[in-house]
């Protein structure tokens, strides 16, 4: 463990986790100074306590000089690795890290990390109530909304830290180890930082870089770039599969969920898969990916069905908001990328209104084609990704171009016949628009019960 009496840290980037770390660090005797590209008036709700504890801050642009004079960056995950600065610092020589690397160096106990292009959120909340429902010492958090710094006061050596990673945390990891690491999958996201789609699956495999024989590696055998990491992994191979059984792993066979502890071993039945109370055949699979997981960490099976059982939708993940008139509302905003939006698609058998766009990652939205034409009634564009998602769709289905999310659950709505489906699963980042996807959810929801009288769609 690393001593920061007395060491300089510069933390680049004042985000949730930036913000942790900075107070971890002071908290551990740094001298610390946090640089943000933002003005100090966009800051200013951090700035004060920051201050207050001693921290420098540096807002609206980064001085060369700031980044010399460290023996130590913590940089947030929010910021790319490349920038001019970060280059020269390296050049010096300077260590670089991320705040989970800085975690992962002071958490005691354990560590179940999961990382995926999509149902990283879902999994890991499933993972951390079974775990807890176990009754093992457990802790959540990461790329979930909650710095993994903020756990090294609570964790204890008995702790199961379960973690949600993100391909940008992982960028900068040298030592981070997890006891079990999960890929639920590897498809085209965040093209617009990682450049190649190999760059950004080589970024999530750092997961297991660190792994020997005594670990476990999780990994969908469905999905062919995450089940090629198995070639490169020191630790044992668990795997998942929505289609068939695996040797050791976790499976979906007959209406049921199985798990095999070993090659040979006896297969156990966890749950019938209609007792999964979420949507879509994704959540089968992260529900298989959360049963191998708990099961390594010796998790009882009837426990883990008990879990699974009671476990809802988190906010924003195919969320279920309202029926009226027959015609069910479902709250998606966080598919942020394609391949969420065609598991929402398909999540359906037909009839659904389709809300796309917001900020474009650099995504090919022609892969939507063959799902939409299946099931997909109407696409009502919004966002800076409007024009693109159009030209990608045209000839497809019927789309029009709403502009604004208030204008496309109006026009969704007053086209819909009772027994379809509005969605909104955008396939893009919501920044042109709003903050976050939180947001845009939230804004979602709330336009669909303004709108309860159904009159008003209609006259719309
Ligand atoms: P993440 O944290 O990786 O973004 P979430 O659980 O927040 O994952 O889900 C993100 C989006 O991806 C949601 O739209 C959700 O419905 C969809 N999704 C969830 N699990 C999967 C999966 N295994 N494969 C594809 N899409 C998924």
């Amino acid at each position: 463990m690393m001593d920061l009496k007395g060491k300089k840290v510069l933390v680049v980037g004042l985000g949730k986790s930036g913000l942790a770390a900075a107070l971890f660090l002071r908290h551990r005797g740094a001298q610390v100074t946090v640089s943000d590209v933002r003005s100090a008036e966009a800051l200013a709700k951090d700035i004060p306590a920051l201050l207050e504890e001693g921290i420098n801050v540096e807002a609206g642009g980064h001085g060369l000089l700031t980044f010399r004079r460290q023996d130590l960056i913590v940089v947030s995950p929010g910021v790319p690795l490349n920038t001019p600065e970060l280059k020269q610092a390296r050049g010096f020589g300077l260590p670089i890290i991320g705040e989970l690397e800085l975690a992962a160096r002071f958490l005691k106990g354990k560590l179940l990390a999961i990382t995926g292009s999509n149902g990283k959120t879902t999994t890991t909340t499933l993972v951390g109530e079974i775990l807890k429902d176990a009754g093992l010492p457990t802790l959540v958090g990461g790329n979930i909304g909650v710095p993994v710094v903020g756990l090294i006061d609570e964790s204890s050596d008995e702790t199961w830290s379960v973690l949600e990673v993100s391909s940008f945390q992982l960028e900068s990891t040298e030592e981070f180890h997890p006891t079990i690491a999960v890929i639920l999958n590897i498809t085209p996201d965040h093209l617009d930082r990682h450049g190649t789609l190999e760059n950004y699956a080589l970024a999530k495999e750092r997961i297991f870089a660190r792994q020997t024989v005594q670990d476990f590696l999780v990994l969908n055998v469905e999905n062919a770039r995450a089940a090629e990491a198995a070639k490169r992994a020191a630790s044992q191979v668990f795997w998942f599969s929505i289609e068939r059984p695996v040797e050791q792993g976790a499976w979906a066979e007959n209406g049921h969920v199985i798990f095999r502890a070993s090659k040979g071993g006896p297969a156990e039945t966890i749950l019938p898969l209609s007792a999964i109370p979420l949507k879509g055949e994704h959540n089968i699979e992260n529900v298989l990916a959360a049963v191998c997981a708990a099961r390594l960490t010796g998790a009882p099976a009837a426990s883990i069905r008990g879990s699974i059982e009671r476990f809802h939708a988190v906010e924003h993940r195919l969320e279920y908001v309202a029926k009226i008139n027959g015609v069910e509302f479902y709250n998606d905003s966080k598919a942020t990328n394609v391949d969420a939006t065609i598991k929402a698609v398909t999540a359906f058998p037909g009839g659904i209104h389709l809300i796309l766009g917001g900020k474009d990652k650099n995504s090919d939205y022609t892969l939507l084609s063959p799902y939409l034409r299946e099931r997909v009634k109407a696409v009502y564009t919004i966002g800076s990704a409007a024009q693109k998602i159009e030209s990608h769709l045209r000839g497809v289905v019927p789309i029009q171009s709403s502009g604004t999310l208030a204008k496309a659950v109006l026009a969704a709505a007053a086209a819909s016949h009772p027994g379809e489906i509005v969605l909104l699963a955008p396939a893009c980042s919501s920044f042109d628009q709003f903050e976050n996807y939180e947001q845009r959810g939230r804004a979602f929801k709330e336009l669909v019960h303004e709108g309860r009288d159904w009159k008003v769609w209609q006259n719309a």
